[in-house]
Formats: structure tokens, sequence, C-alpha cells
């Protein structure tokens, strides 16, 4: 029986690899990505990698040569200016863009490209700005400065472009979705006073959904414009085309000797990873001509007078544009780049990649659940395999439940994480494209930015609808296993084989017998968030009913933050006990010599209350001298300040819901916030989780190693007696005499896969990830439970306010 790889280089083997270059796939990914291991990176639309090799040859070239600001007129400043003009020429050939027509422009990324054309543009109140509707927003920046000058903006679809133009007539494929114009004052609409200019602007590829964008587009509308857009858009004037390259390039430059392009945007990172903050515009020499330059400054101006009006600007276009010395560090180092995209052939890398995202989008397409309903519901074209090659090496999707529910891009996000596969997820700064493809309405956009969406927040589903999306890219170091991976993935965690709905909104818990006991274990004090904590036998309420003295302090970095575990893991290395006879807190750390005491009592305290915003709620707090923040400085290697909340309860209620309930990282928004007083964990889920560890056939030899302790949850109390999972179905409880109301679930996230041992702190993706494989709930996982303290028909709770442990705990 043939294996998968098998299967697959049967079907895409004619273009996978690279068989005429001087390494394989493999032994490229063996010697010069040897870094990413069994890492799965699949986000070569937001940025691809830099080779290993490719850094070791700009660190020889930086390390052996001495280049000099190419503005003065030393040796080492003319080897520079070689090396930018070389590096110039380059870019121009990558795009084979003829010297004698274009010139190649650096900036500081695709963007800053993007914004020098809408800048410079000479724009008119007769102009137009159209633009498609799948771009990314630097593109539909641009029409800021367009309707600034009273120029029209104007988004269009061309869905129908497609296939191929030849003859045809085009008039009825483009569809104009709006078209707005903003009221300068001072500016007419009216007859043309001078010759107008139009920009017509669209992506090589979209870095949405991966479609590849005809450049045939760009000869239309520059030579048959009124035919396509109508008269009525299109008074007079001459079109210029934009191409915004900067995801296409990587596996399809334009090829500027057969397109009429005025103008392409690209960025070097997109490329080959390295350099950052570098990209270019190649601009067309007349089209250049044509852009107005504001602004002059060192590089960009021959000769100014300081106090009079009087400039000369410099003659070339390059040296007109590049304000100040461009990054020639960054230039130098693109040879090494191109060195490699050259050596594989651009056409082998589309190939390769192009490959690898027909077969993602094959086997996503055909997952079924045991129902039979899609697993996968794939964005852009790929209704045959024709029109799949239309498409770059983007796979855009959202996930469905068999009931047809969607699964939030959100959890797909976390749990490939889990897997080690990294990808990305939301709109990709494309929202045409990503209203288009999610079916997202102007009102449905509007609702969701007034309901609180902005980008890059956890709101992944509103309305039922999801507001983004999946996106896997593939980078020409990408390999088969990494595709495989990714939908071995999708298969295990999102297909439900049988019948059933899978991850449903329900966790099966089984209920505890009528005679079964259940008792506290431990009790848990954490006195300083996210810091070790101490267990005591028995331990006092305070008046609002949490812990005494749990989670009192926090600590604060320089820049106001609060500190917390999941950013500074070392902060878990941190332990802490109090002595209430004492009434003394002692704190030790394995980086400070001496243990720190601080007094209970309020009478240590600097004089100065002082009011900090905590999650968007003022508190007062007590700051310290400047002892205890040495202190902490020193253990977390790091500039911080201790605070100690001085409300009359002593609790950062809200800032501990933060730590305790939301557990949060990108998961949805807290929903208990001021109410989680308390994680409760009982101890027989604990064991069923370790046996799950340890059977995990894929995690190989398990040890003790492997296991957790409850203690890695950060409960303060854990319960003994009865079978896992019992308290996912508790309501109402009673510890002792003092009653308790459960808020349900307490999501997870990373930081339970912080080890805090023998000093060090070690990371992995355990236990979360098998957590992830049976305790997920609506894109949540979840263990333990947040208890807050009830009131008794609204009266304070009498009687003894301690707990002990041994007490029986009675779900009631
Ligand atoms: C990445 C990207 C940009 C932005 O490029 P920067 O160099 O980061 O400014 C613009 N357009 C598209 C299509 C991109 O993929």
């Amino acid at each position: 029986m043939a294996t998968a790889k098998e299967e697959f280089l049967k079907e895409f083997g004619e273009h996978y690899g690279y068989p005429n270059g001087p390494k394989t796939i493999d032994q490229i990914r063996a010697t010069e990505f040897n870094r990413l291991q069994d890492l799965v990176y699949l986000d070569h639309a937001g940025a691809t990698l830099y080779s290993e090799l490719q850094m070791d040859s700009v660190f020889k070239d930086l390390t052996s040569n001495v280049y000099g600001n190419p503005h003065s007129q030393s040796d080492s400043s003319s080897a520079t200016f070689e090396i930018v003009r070389d590096a110039r020429q380059q870019v121009l050939d990558y795009c084979n863009a003829s010297p004698k027509d274009y010139k190649c422009i650096f900036t500081s990324g695709a963007t800053a490209a993007l914004k020098m054309v809408g800048e410079a543009f000479p724009w008119s109140c007769n102009s137009n700005f159209m633009y498609t509707m799948e771009n990314h927003n630097s593109v539909l920046g641009i029409r800021e400065y367009a309707l600034d000058q009273g120029a029209a903006a104007i988004a269009v679809d061309i869905e129908d472009i497609h296939p191929r133009l030849e003859g045809e007539k085009v008039s009825t494929k483009i569809s104009l979705h709006q078209a707005q114009r903003r009221k300068v004052a001072g500016l007419q609409e009216g007859e043309p006073t001078g010759d107008v200019y139009n920009l017509f602007a669209f992506p090589s590829e979209c870095n949405f959904s991966g479609l590849r964008f005809d450049l045939d587009l760009a000869k239309i509308i520059k030579e048959d414009s009124s035919r396509i857009l109508g008269t009525s858009v299109c008074k007079n004037g001459r079109w210029l085309v934009l191409i915004d390259a900067a995801k296409g390039s990587a596996t399809m430059p334009p090829d500027l000797s057969k397109y009429p392009v005025d103008f392409v945007a690209l960025s070097f990172y997109k490329l080959f990873g390295y350099p950052t903050g570098l990209g270019a515009l190649i601009v067309k020499n007349d089209a250049a001509k044509l852009l107005k330059k504001s602004y002059f400054s060192g590089g960009t101006v021959a000769a100014s007078i300081a106090d009079i009006d009087f400039i000369k600007r410099r003659e070339g276009i390059e040296e007109l544009f590049e304000d100040g010395t461009v990054s020639f560090l960054s230039i130098a180092s693109i040879r090494h780049g191109f060195n490699i995209l050259n050596s594989l052939t651009v056409s082998a890398v589309s190939r390769h990649t192009t490959s690898l995202a027909l077969y993602t989008r094959k086997t996503l397409l055909a997952l079924r659940h045991g129902n039979g309903s899609r697993v996968c519901i794939l964005y852009g074209r790929h209704n045959s395999v024709e029109m799949c090659h239309e498409m770059g090496p983007i796979v855009s999707f959202n996930l469905k439940r068999p009931d047809g529910s969607w699964y939030g891009y959100r959890e797909v996000e976390k749990l490939a994480s889990l897997s080690g596969i990294q990808l990305r997820t939301g709109c990709f700064c494309n929202p045409g494209a990503c209203a288009k493809y999610l079916g997202l309405s102007h009102t449905d956009l509007i609702s969701n930015t007034e309901a609180g969406h902005v980008c890059w927040d956890d709101n992944d589903i509103i309305n039922g609808k999801p507001i983004g999306a999946v996106r896997v890219s593939f980078g020409y170091m990408s390999t088969y296993e990494d595709a495989k991976k990714f939908v071995d993935f999708v298969t295990s965690s999102f297909m439900s084989p049988q019948n059933h709905v899978h991850n449903g909104n329900q966790l099966k818990g089984v209920n505890g017998s009528l005679d079964t006991c259940y008792y506290l274990k431990s009790i848990t004090i954490y006195p300083i968030k996210s810091c070790g904590g101490f267990g005591a036998r028995s331990w006092p309420l305070s008046n609002n009913g949490s812990l005494k003295h749990d989670r009192e302090w926090i600590l604060k970095s320089l820049s106001g933050e609060v500190l917390t575990l999941k950013r500074v893991p070392e902060m878990g290395l941190i332990s802490s006990f109090i002595d209430l006879s004492q009434g003394m807190l002692f704190v030790e750390s394995p980086h400070c010599k001496e243990r720190l005491k601080i007094r209970l009592e309020l009478d240590f305290y600097d004089s100065t209350v002082q009011d900090i915003e905590l999650h968007g709620q003022r508190y007062k707090v007590y700051s310290y001298s400047n002892e205890p923040n040495a202190w902490f400085s020193e253990a977390l290697g790091r500039p911080c300040t201790l605070l100690r909340y001085s409300g009359s309860n002593h609790e950062f209620v809200l800032d501990k819901t933060k730590d305790v309930v939301s557990c949060k990282d990108t998961d949805s928004a807290v929903s208990f916030a001021n109410e989680g007083q308390f994680l409760l964990v009982s101890e027989e889920s604990v064991s069923d989780l370790n046996k799950r560890l340890c059977s995990d056939v894929h995690m190989g030899v398990c040890g003790t190693a492997m296991k957790v302790n409850a203690n890695r949850f950060r409960p303060n109390l854990v319960v003994s007696g009865g079978r896992p999972y019992d308290e996912d179905g508790w309501r109402d409880i009673r510890i002792g005499n003092k009653y308790f109301r459960s808020l349900g679930g307490c999501n997870r996230c990373h930081v339970i896969n912080l080890s805090l041992n023998a000093g060090r702190v070690q990371k992995s993706k355990e236990p979360l990830a098998t957590l992830a494989s049976y305790r997920r709930v609506k894109g949540r996982i979840l263990f333990g439970i947040l208890l807050k303290y009830a009131s008794v028909n609204g009266e304070q709770q009498q009687g003894d306010s301690w707990l002990h442990v041994g007490q029986e705990v009675h779900p009631d």
C-alpha cells in the first residue's frame, strides 16, 4: 500500500521540491532551518523565514566589509554606494523591470512605499482613486490622501475578470461597490483645469484568500478604462496603476516587461525573512515625474537656505524620494536573500508552494464529519483545479461543527499552537476580502465595531458568524510534512467521526452518588499575585469572603503594567509565607540571599496612597519604600515595585479575577469579572488527567516527570473524594458552615504548562495539550471551577470565618 507521502508525490511530485536546485527541499530544511525542529510554521504570508545560511552570509559580509554612509566621500562610503546601486538593480531584475524605464526607491516597507504614492500622487478634484475590494489596509489608506484633495474613491470587485480577457467585452465584469467623495473646503468639482490623473490599485496576490490577480488588468485600465469603468466614473484623464506585490512577489513577482504597471510596492521580509523594515517602490520613470514631493531632507536636497524659501532638490528619482540615509546595512543584506531565491528559481518556488497549498485545500475540502457535513469552508477560488492555479500558496478557511455551528478561529489558533503549528487568524489587515468572503455586510461590520470588536481582540464569532478566518500560508522552505501535520491536526481536533456532537457544549460530568463524601484536602494562599503561595491547615476568610491576604499584593513594572506569571514565569519561583501570629509576610527567591520580611500591619507603609489603573478600573494602593522594591527587582532581574491594595477588604478583587477566572490568553472575554474568589480543583480530576498524560501514545515515554501536581493549577482549594470531574456539575457548595456558589469552569491557558522545579522554569505543551483533547467547551479548555462566597438570604454569613483542611464539602 502506498504511504500518504507516496500518494502526495504521485499527484504533486512534479511540482514539489527543487530537483534542479543546489539542494533538495529536505536538505534545505535540515541544513538551513535547523532551528525549526518540530515546529510547523505556516504564516509565510505574515513573514517568511530567513535561512540560517543566509544569515551566515550576512554576518560574514558585515564583519568583513566596512560600509560608511553612502553620502560621504570616503572609500567605505563608495563601497556602500556601490552595494546600494547593485541592490537596486537586483530588485529591478527580480521584477524584470528595465532600468531604462524603472527606478527602485528603497523604503521602510511596502506600507511606506504605498504611502509615498498616496502622498505624492497628483490628485485633483477630478481624479479617481479606484481600488479592488481585496486590498490590504495599507492600500486602502491611500484613499485619505485622495479624498483630502477632493478626488473620488471607488471600490470595485473584479470577480468576473477571469478567465482571460482577450478580445472579450469586459465592461460588465467589473462591479463598482462604492464611490465616495469628501467635501473639501475651497475645492470644487468642475472642468479639469490641468491634466487629470487617476490611480488604480490592486494586489498581485490577495493576502486573505491567496487569489492572484491577472496583471492584464493593468493594461486594460490604462488603455481602455472608459469601456470598462463607464464614462461616468472616468471623465478624461490618464490612469496610473499601482500593484501591491508585498505578498505576491514572494512566489510570483510581477513581470514588468510584460505589464505596463507604474508603481509596485515590495517588502523584503515577505520574500526571504530578513531584513525587516526594508521595502521598495518600483516606479516607472514617467510616473515618478508626476509625483509631487513636498518634504525635503538630508539626502533629498541638493541645496537649501535656512531662512528663506529656497531649495534645490536632487535630480535623481531615488535621491528625491529617499529621505535621510537609506538603511544601507539592510540593503547590503538583501543580495544574500536574493541569492537563495535565484538559486532555487522563483518559478520553482511558485510550483513548490502551490503544490502544498493545492494538497492542503484538496484534503481540507474532502473532510466530512460522521454525519456527512463539511468540516471546512474554504475562501477563495477552488472550484476546479484550473482555478486553483490562480491561487497563491495561501489557504484561508473556517471550521464547522457537525451541527453546522462555527468553531471560533481563536480556538483553532490556540489548539494549533499546542500542536506546535503556527498560523494566523483574523482578517489579516484586509477588511474588504474579509467582508466579501465571510459575507459580512456594512451593518455587520459597523455593529461588530460598536459591539467592541477591534482588530486583535478575542471576539471571533458575533451573531453566529465568524468575523475572521484561519490562514495557513507556505514558503519556499515549507515541506509536505508541514502540510500533512496541519491537515492531521484539523482532522484529529475538529472532525468528529461518529454521528454525534464532538466537543459539544456539555462536558460529561458524572454526578456523585449520594453516599459520596468530599472533603477539603488543602488550602493555598497566594499573597502576591502570580508568585508562589503557601499551604495552611486552617485559614481565615476576610470580610468579603475570600481567603485573607490572598492576592493582596501585586508587582508592577516601571512602565506601569502588572506583572503576571504568563509574561514573567520567574515569578513562580518566588515563594511566600504568612505568619499570622507574628503579623509577617516572608518572601524568598532563589536569586536573593536574604529573605524579605514585610509586616502586615499598615503603619509600615509609606504614607503615600497611590491611584493606579488596572484593567480599566482605578484602585487605591499603598506603595513601599525602596527595600522591598529593590528585593523584588533583584529576584526577577527587572525593575519593579510592590503595591498593596488599600481597599477596606484588602483585596485586588478585579485583578485576582484576572489571575483566577480569566486564566485568559487569546480566549474570549472574561465573563465573571469581579467574581471568582476561589479556584477549586479536585484531586481525582488531577489523577485522571495524569492517567491520560501517561497513556497518550504519541507522547512517547512517560515517567513521573510527566505527571502534574494539583499545584500546577494554582488552586486555593483542593477537594478529594468522589469521581473525576464531579465538580463540573456543582452549583451551591457548603464547606463546613460556609456557603459558596460555583461560577463554572476555569478556562486554562499555557500558564499551566510552566513547571517550576528546583529553581528553574520549564515550558512544555503539557498538560494543556492533553486537556485540550477532552476538556474543550466552546473554545475554552476547562479545568477546576471558580467559586464565589455566597451570601445567605442577602445576609453576611455568620459564625467562625475560617476554613479548615479536613472539613466536609457538600455540593447541594
Ligand atoms: C505584508 C503586506 C503589506 C504590508 O507590508 P509591510 O512591509 O509590512 O508594510 C501590504 N500588503 C500586503 C498584500 C501584504 O501582504
